[in-house]
């Protein structure tokens, strides 16, 4: 069966000596992976719209497990991320934390709409905010929303000196001297700032060590809550 959808190349791998298989986010069928035949070859009419990054329109043919693409045209490049180090370290992360959540062949709308959201606007402002913005974000559409104006585990008001993703939120001096992770007030506010609906204007922050421990504080709590999850559903 073929069919035609749009999407987001998260990664590549070779296969044999001339193909690739492509993992691609796609706005209505989910993560796909499907390969990609004759893409290394000189001259091959795939080349460089199928690297990650770049959002294609494409058509495929429906596999069981792979699918196979027949046609791609690109929607958008996105080369700048890809030439920029910076903003390549950035669109990664990104790529690989949709990768995670994202199931296959299960649309997941929002995530679509802000990854290609994120992406674009990297390529506009290269800050680490926009990754950090899509990590916070994606940990909501995970449904964790982190408490951020009352100690997560004694209900104090502040101040806040740390972060602990496991009690849920921010902590307190005292809360924060035995657990969590000791982060800026300036970082949090800024945390505060992406998720109360202000991230444009924080996006006009220049770069800063605040703006660099926004990013970090994202992913990592990205990543405990990720594993998390995997942990649980390996127990199921
Ligand atoms: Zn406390």
């Amino acid at each position: 069966m073929l069919y035609r959808d749009q999407g987001v190349v998260l990664r590549t791998i070779k296969l044999g000596e001339t193909d690739r298989i492509v993992t691609i986010f796609t706005q209505g069928h989910g993560k796909i992976r499907a390969v990609a035949k004759g893409i290394r070859k000189p001259g091959s009419r795939f080349g460089a719209r199928l690297e990650p990054t770049t959002h294609v329109a494409l058509q495929c043919y429906k596999g069981r497990e792979l699918d196979i693409v027949t046609q791609t045209e690109t929607i958008d490049s996105n080369r700048a991320l890809r030439e920029h180090y910076g903003c390549l370290t950035h669109s990664v992360s990104m790529l690989e934390a949709t990768d995670q959540v994202a199931q296959e062949r299960e649309p997941n709308p929002a995530l679509y709409r802000m990854l290609v959201g994120a992406l674009r606007t990297l390529g506009e402002s290269p800050t680490p905010l926009v990754s950090a913005a899509f990590f916070w974000k994606l940990l909501s559409l995970e449904g964790f929303h982190p408490l951020l104006d009352v100690c997560a585990r004694c209900g104090a008001d502040g101040p806040f000196t740390a972060f602990d993703l496991h009690e849920g939120g921010v902590l307190c001096e005292s809360c924060g001297r035995f657990a969590g992770r000791r982060v800026e007030p300036e970082t949090l506010a800024m945390v505060r700032r992406i998720l109360g609906g202000e991230l444009r204007s924080a996006l006009a922050e220049p770069t800063s060590a605040i703006t660099v421990e926004t990013e970090r504080l994202a992913l990592t709590s990205l990543e405990h809550h990720l594993e998390r999850r995997l942990r649980s559903a390996a127990l199921l």
